[in-house]
């Protein structure tokens, strides 16, 4: 078994234990691979391990690494969870099946502007600021109904918004973790209320994934965790 794979494996069980103490099916967290500044065999070999949906933060990097392991584009699902500029929306369009990191309407209106007629909508989630970090990007609480309402009225057979992603300030222990998971949880439940029908809490890191999906996360995101140090 590779390193990868007993990382992966040990991730795992991280999980199911989280999920049992929470009362939730294991089956209702989706493990995303983060796999940004890891090479292209990195990937091959989450992937021979049954690791199926990759995130990467840079775009460039991304698309590099996405067209080498084009070979395996069919079996992949590539996620877009670090920032995104307008000049660079079309070949994200092109490229990915999920943007995570989606926190103006302008950047959404170009992915549904640009996302080719023939592949499926490209599913969205709205990255908020969760801890108000003044250098972190993302939508504030405040501004999230009116983006949500507005993304959410896009075109649907070009893009669909699927939910929030938050990247919280780190803290210490449990308790503390599960705060702004817990705030993210109940921003999503109130834009249900208000008539939206979004189904992907994206939270939960390597240090803190126990805290989110303690608070209903459907996607955490690991990186370290699966695949090590990284080198930069
Ligand atoms: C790097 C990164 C992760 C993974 O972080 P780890 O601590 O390595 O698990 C998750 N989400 C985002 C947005 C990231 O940039």
């Amino acid at each position: 078994m590779s390193s990868i794979d007993s990382k992966r494996q040990e991730v795992k069980r991280r999980l199911v234990t989280a999920c049992i103490a929470a009362g939730r099916d294991a089956q209702a967290v989706t493990l995303l691979a983060v796999s940004k500044t890891q090479g292209t065999d990195a990937v091959r070999a989450a992937h021979a391990a049954g690791q199926t949906a990759f995130g990467e933060n840079y775009v460039q990097e991304a698309l590099d690494k996405i067209a080498a392991l084009a070979d395996l584009r069919a079996q992949l699902q590539w996620h877009l969870i670090g920032p995104l500029q307008s000049n660079k929306t079309r070949a994200v369009a092109e490229a990915f099946d999920w943007v995570q990191s989606v926190d103006r309407l302008k950047t959404a209106q170009r992915l549904a502007e640009q996302r080719p007629a023939h592949l499926p909508p490209l599913q969205l989630c709205l990255q908020v600021n969760i801890s108000g970090e003044a250098s972190k990007s993302g939508v504030t609480p405040a501004e999230l109904p009116a983006l949500a309402q507005a993304v959410a009225a896009l075109p649907a057979a070009c893009v669909r918004l699927r939910g929030l992603m938050a990247i919280p300030e780190p803290a210490a222990d449990l308790a503390a973790q599960r705060v702004p998971h817990r705030q993210l949880r109940e921003l999503l439940e109130a834009l249900n209320r208000s008539g939206l029908a979004l189904d992907t809490l994206s939270m939960g890191m390597s240090a803190d994934l126990e805290a989110a999906v303690l608070e209903g996360a459907t996607l955490v995101r690991v990186g370290t965790a699966i695949f090590g140090a990284r080198a930069s």
